[in-house]
């Protein structure tokens, strides 16, 4: 083997074991800092080995490169909004996925434009070419849906028609079709393919792919939404793998199948948190129309709600003798995460037990809740799961719900008409008392409305979380 591409190889192995040690280390909050910048030099590292190594550049393309990539990474590290990360993360996704597919369309280009040097495609290029190409381009359209609805810019809610899961398989067994012909039936068809069937062939898998891609995605809403999100997660990876194996790179193969494999276990993770099955999540909207009433009773108002002040609520938990917090979407909106852990230190230093429960699904990315209460230094000990606490919630004497909703529905319990029916909760609803901030009472991201704001023991502190727990800590300190 020649020097440059054994060096290149092992730059290759350096990188491979990078990504694992990186990914081992992000399983925990204390590693996890740590992880992510080891699996970031196995980045640079591969990329480094790549573009010097296949002499593909000269230098000062990779410096420029480098430099552009660092700055705009820089700036959106610093200045996009804790709130907008999930639609960010939703964008990274599909760009790896149009990333992948422009891979497999540039190789694509290369054999049919007859500069790659063969006058024979290999089959196995050819079913890499079409593989990248399909993953690439659902990842990217379902991506931008998913941007899209994370953002209000598309419907959150389940967009469902009469047959949809027949078309979208009739659709896609239109791409398999058209991809073995591409491949297996005609062997060899993309070599020098200036002939136009093949390359409207070509361009037509792009754009039938690019609508599966919205197709898949559209019916999926509401409280299924973090499924998809890791889906596509886990997406981008296999269409990294796809372009891997195009360009015969075994760093870009190895790190999407790890990107592949960890999405997936974040999706059956996401899946568990819902009590759904995949299936079911994907499917489930098979035979069923939009429309369904899934809120019964009349519409409820604001004369309905027991509506509190900060000095009740001060009262209530400095002499509680167990406080559990419930984080949701709307602590991150606030960003009230460093005055939330200031009130639960001062209740601590009172001899008040405070737990973190904090529910798989809440925010609007998995993870979401941990991220926003490691940021405030909130130790990884005092965070509990649901399942942590509900046993014993009846004993609680107060649970404070920030900015949280769909994860304490009641109706995810009793109401087998809602769309949440099955998602375990975190059962404020049980406990002796209980406080939700919010702004109204609007409902969450599943668009549905909630019972426990109208319960007896239930006080709703209406306002901005941060205002709100502003008011409620300037209140404990008198007391
Ligand atoms: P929800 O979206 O159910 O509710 C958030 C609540 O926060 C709203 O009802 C809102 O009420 C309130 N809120 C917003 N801003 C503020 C503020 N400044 N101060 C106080 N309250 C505020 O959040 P949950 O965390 O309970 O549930 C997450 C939902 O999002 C689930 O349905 C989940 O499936 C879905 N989802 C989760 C993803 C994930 O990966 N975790 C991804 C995509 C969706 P108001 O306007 O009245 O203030």
């Amino acid at each position: 083997m020649e020097t440059r591409v054994l060096i290149m190889q092992l730059a290759y192995l350096v990188s491979a074991v990078l990504f694992i040690l990186g990914l081992k280390r992000l399983s925990h909050p204390d590693t996890a800092r740590g992880g992510n910048r080891l699996a970031a030099i196995g980045m640079l590292l591969a990329i480094v080995a790549t573009l010097v190594g296949e002499q593909i550049l000269t230098w000062q393309w990779i410096i420029g490169g480098l430099l552009i990539g660092s700055v705009v990474g820089g700036f959106m590290a610093r200045f996009v909004k804790m709130t907008a990360m999930p639609q960010m993360v939703g964008l990274f996704n599909g760009f790896g996925g149009l990333a992948s597919g422009l891979v497999a369309a540039a190789e694509y280009l290369r054999y049919s434009m007859g500069v790659a040097g063969t006058a024979e495609v290999p089959v196995d290029a050819s079913i890499s070419i079409m593989l990248g190409t399909l993953i690439g381009a659902v990842t990217f359209s379902g991506s931008l849906i998913a941007f899209g609805k994370l953002q209000g810019i598309v419907t959150e809610k389940a967009v469902r028609y009469p047959a949809q899961q027949f078309l979208n398989a009739l659709l896609f067994l239109g791409i398999l079709a058209v991809m073995a012909y591409l491949t297996v039936m005609t062997p060899g068809a993309i070599a020098g393919a200036d002939t136009s069937t093949v390359n409207i062939m070509y361009y037509a898998l792009w754009g039938a792919a690019m609508l599966l891609g919205v197709l898949l995605v559209i019916p999926i809403g509401g409280a299924d939404m973090p499924v998809v999100v890791s889906l596509l997660n886990s997406y981008s990876g296999l269409a990294a793998s796809a372009a891997g194996f195009v360009l015969n790179n075994n760093v870009l193969i190895i790190s999407g199948a790890l990107v592949g494999a960890s999405g997936l276990i974040l999706t059956r993770i996401m899946c568990k948190a819902m009590n759904r099955s995949l299936a079911n999540v994907i499917f489930g909207s098979f035979g069923q129309v939009a429309g369904k009433e899934l809120v019964k009773g009349e519409k409820r108002t604001m004369a309905d709600v027991n509506d509190v002040q900060a000095d009740d609520v001060a009262m209530l938990l400095a002499y509680a003798k167990q406080v559990v917090v419930v984080p949701g979407y709307g602590l991150a909106v606030a960003q009230a995460q460093h005055k939330l852990r200031e009130l639960c230190d001062n209740l601590e230093s009172r001899g008040v037990s405070v737990k973190y429960v904090v529910h798989p699904v809440a925010g609007r990315m998995p993870g979401h809740m941990n991220v926003l209460l490691a940021e405030a230094n909130v130790p990884y000990n005092q965070l509990y799961e649901p399942e942590d606490v509900n046993p014993d919630i009846a004993n609680v004497d107060a649970c404070l719900v920030v900015g949280a909703n769909d994860v304490v529905n009641p109706a995810a319990r009793d109401e087998p008409a809602s769309d949440l029916y099955g998602m375990p909760i975190i059962e404020v609803d049980r406990a002796k008392h209980t406080v939700v901030m919010k702004r109204s009472l609007n409902p969450g991201f599943a668009g549905l409305d909630n019972e426990l704001f109208y319960l007896r023991n239930t006080m709703m502190l209406f306002g901005d979380a941060a205002d709100s727990i502003g008011r409620i800590l300037e209140e404990v300190k008198q007391l």
